[in-house]
């Protein structure tokens, strides 16, 4: 079986700034959260690729794109660095079939918001409170391997409501310690592609390092990389009818064919 090729795109800017928040997140992730992840998710069935914003071409040139079959991404203060060119790439490539992980402050990432459609906007709250996450779809792909809830024990808090459309389907609902509540794992279809959003991992806490929130990770990259055997997106050209229309044409007399020529 050939491997399912999983791109990690990390914006890459917290764990270079200088002073002491930067040194908590440089003491979990010394070369970055997207180098962190290629280390945690290894498996024999992954061909793991972690790339980042200052990389030439903001880390995913066309061919690069071609070859991912599920994109991880990362991002938060550096949402509008990202070229609205690449977004349209990563989009078709969506719609395609190619799967997409948007991880934590990802949820305002541009193409998060560009997939979704809405203003995927929420509560949060950084007091390094206490998260439980609690397995909603108990038998869905991503779910798989985990007990029924754990424990977080150090988190920033994201809290409903959350703009995301309501097709969300739920797989994972977060408590806080502070009282708010969260869809933490969702997934949506766009085109031929699968999306999957999950919240845990803000950046000053080792929240990647734990065994739940990889085995979380490495499911959905699987899970992600499913897509229809031959998928295309097709458009289609003028239709013949399958049956003879026997209804008369009230405008038989006149070319309307200029409505569907291109302005
Ligand atoms: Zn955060």
């Amino acid at each position: 079986m050939s491997k399912i090729r999983v791109t990690i795109w990390n914006e890459f800017i917290h764990e270079q700034q200088q002073g002491p928040t930067a040194d908590v997140i440089r003491s979990h992730y010394p070369k970055g959260i997207h180098e962190a992840l290629k280390e945690e998710l290894a498996a024999d069935d992954l061909e793991i690729t972690a790339v980042s914003l200052d990389m030439p071409e903001q880390g995913l040139p066309q061919d690069l794109l071609e070859k991912t079959d599920v994109l991880f991404w990362w991002g938060h203060v550096g949402h509008a660095k990202v070229e609205d060119a690449l977004v349209d790439r990563i989009q078709k490539r969506v719609l395609e079939g190619m799967g997409l992980v948007v991880l934590h402050s990802g949820h305002y990432s541009k193409i998060f918001r560009r997939m979704l459609g809405t203003h995927c906007s929420l509560r949060w709250r950084e007091v390094g409170e206490k998260e439980r996450v609690w397995v909603v779809d108990k038998f869905h792909p991503i779910a798989q391997g985990l007990p029924d809830s754990f424990v977080v024990p150090h988190t920033e808090m994201y809290g409903e409501p959350f703009g995301i459309p309501d097709e969300a389907h739920v797989v994972f609902i977060s408590w806080y310690e502070g009282g708010n509540v969260f869809r933490s794992g969702v997934t949506f279809q766009r085109g031929q592609g699968k999306i999957f959003y999950f919240s845990p991992g803000h950046e000053t806490f080792p929240i990647y390092r734990q065994p739940e929130v990889v085995k979380v990770l490495g499911n959905a990259a699987r899970w992600a990389a499913q897509t229809r055997p031959n998928a295309q997106t097709v458009c289609w050209d003028k239709d013949p009818p399958p049956e003879k229309v026997y209804s008369e044409n009230p405008l038989d007399k006149i070319d309307t064919s200029d409505l569907h020529k291109k302005a």
